[in-house]
């Protein structure tokens, strides 16, 4: 084993937040039980925040971003893993509160891994990454609250052609829903078509909100946008439609009435992906390696490597990249 590492290194000066290609020893890694050799991680909206110092959600520098990754296990001081497994991390607030994947190695809590499941390798389980773990996490809410594919009725994604949508799409479609797309971006349609939407809409229809109902329009909704968004669909809900609200893509209010909750019983359901337990974590896993067309994760991701991470974090936040990127972190 290399006694040294590469990694992408943020550290703080003044106010300012400057990264840069470091080679690190073993010692410099934080505590923990689990030591993996780091092959890909991804590139979420999170991580564009943190590249690019927003958010406050880095506290302490120097740091390792990379909210993701997937690896081998090199060595471990917990009967759960051994050297030679693969592992998958996302979300407990690694790359923001602890190093994360932008490192060829990482150390960190057992309790924080999953097995790589049956049916995926570790670059499609990166291609998954944060993003698609939420997209599969609000599916799943959908699905408890009572939504299904023998409803009448479409299921609406919103940045739809963005990390959480791309793959939100391409789930839903695959189970059977019939899936509108909304994005803003012209040239996604006939992507967005590929992977399964077979109604396309202009993001900037859903942005009314002077009146608290409008026409029923959908049984489910997967939100990565919030604000006005989010406050549009919901008044759009069929009777006891589900929302499922994974992001803020285009703000954090929430400039919506009550009036659908009351008169529509829609139900607004929380994602979160950060502090999932490990059993929810499994089975979302499980359910990813089975469910979503590789053919249509392979369309949905762009490879790219760890030295070329800085101008795509801010692609992404000016809502630039489609679909997942995978990042090549040997
Ligand atoms: P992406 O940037 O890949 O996707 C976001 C998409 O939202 C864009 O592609 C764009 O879609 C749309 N969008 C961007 N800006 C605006 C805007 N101003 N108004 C309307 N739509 C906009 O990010 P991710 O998919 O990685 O993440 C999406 C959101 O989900 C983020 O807010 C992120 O923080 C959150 N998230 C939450 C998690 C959780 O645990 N709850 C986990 C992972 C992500 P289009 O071009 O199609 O219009």
């Amino acid at each position: 084993m290399a006694e040294t590492f590469r990694a992408l290194v943020l550290d703080q000066q003044d106010k300012s937040i400057s990264a840069s290609f470091k080679t690190l020893s073993m010692d410099d890694l934080p505590d923990g039980d689990v030591l993996v050799r780091v092959n890909w991680s991804t590139l979420n909206y999170k991580d564009g925040m943190i590249l690019n110092g927003l958010g406050r959600l880095v506290r302490t520098y120097p740091h390792v971003p990379g909210v993701d990754f997937s690896g081998q296990v090199v060595s471990s001081n917990d009967d759960r893993y051994k050297p030679a497994d693969e592992v998958i991390l996302t979300g407990w607030r690694v790359g923001e509160a602890h190093w994360g994947g932008y490192g060829q190695m990482a150390r960190v809590k057992a309790d924080w891994l999953v097995p790589l499941p049956d049916g995926l390798d570790g670059a499609q389980a990166m291609a998954i990454g944060t993003a698609g773990f939420t997209s599969m996490l609000a599916v799943m809410a959908l699905e408890e609250q009572g939504v299904s594919p023998d409803q009448d009725g479409e299921v609406l994604v919103t940045g739809a052609a963005g990390g959480v949508g791309s793959v939100a799409v391409s789930i839903l479609a695959a189970l059977g829903y019939r899936v509108a797309a909304s994005t803003g971006r012209e040239e996604t349609h006939a992507y967005l078509r590929d992977l399964g939407a077979t109604t396309i809409i202009d993001r900037n229809e859903l942005t009314d909100t002077s009146r608290p109902l409008l026409t029923e329009r959908w049984v489910g909704a997967i939100d990565s946008v919030g604000s006005t968004t989010l406050a549009h669909v919901l008044s759009e809900m069929k009777y006891h439609g589900v929302v499922s609200a994974c992001g803020l893509a285009g703000g954090p209010d929430l400039p919506a009435t009550v009036i659908p909750f009351l008169l529509r019983g829609v139900k607004l359901i929380g994602i979160d992906s950060v502090m999932c337990p490990y059993e929810t974590r499994l089975r979302a896993w499980e359910r990813l390696a089975r469910e979503l067309p590789k053919d249509h994760l392979s369309a949905a991701t762009t490879k790219v490597s760890l030295s070329d991470i800085l101008p795509w974090g801010e692609k992404i936040l000016k809502g630039q990249v489609k679909g997942r990127l995978l990042v090549d972190v040997q």
